[in-house]
């Protein structure tokens, strides 16, 4: 399985039928630029909506069921940052993964 797949969501962007939760590309977009199966967000750089989804599975604060916190969860299990299915949890690569990017200001820790 590929991990540089685009994970489609219901667009929010008012154009298009769907968009990329990750790179946040439409659907229409990708067609015309030829990237339909191609998403330009490296499958271990994690999205601030996938760090979001971290901390909520920590224990930080909880976050509603939305198609981008489920396009989340599915990717953070395929990267092995959660067990697969719900109730989502948070592995041991998750938490290092979520305290790395902490260290590295790369959380915004009031979001
Ligand atoms: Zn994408």
């Amino acid at each position: 399985m590929s991990q540089n797949l685009h994970r489609w969501i219901p667009s929010q962007l008012g154009h298009g039928e769907a968009m990329c939760a990750r790179c946040h590309i439409t659907n229409r977009e990708a067609a015309v630029l030829g990237r339909l199966n191609a998403c330009s967000q490296a499958a271990n750089d994690l999205t601030s909506h996938e760090h979001l989804v971290l901390r909520a599975l920590s224990g930080e604060f909880e976050v509603a069921l939305a198609a981008w916190v489920t396009a989340a969860f599915e990717h953070l299990a395929a990267v092995g940052m959660c067990t697969n299915e719900p109730p989502y949890i948070i592995t041991d690569a998750g938490r290092e993964a979520l305290a790395a990017a902490k260290a590295s200001g790369r959380v915004v820790l009031d979001a």
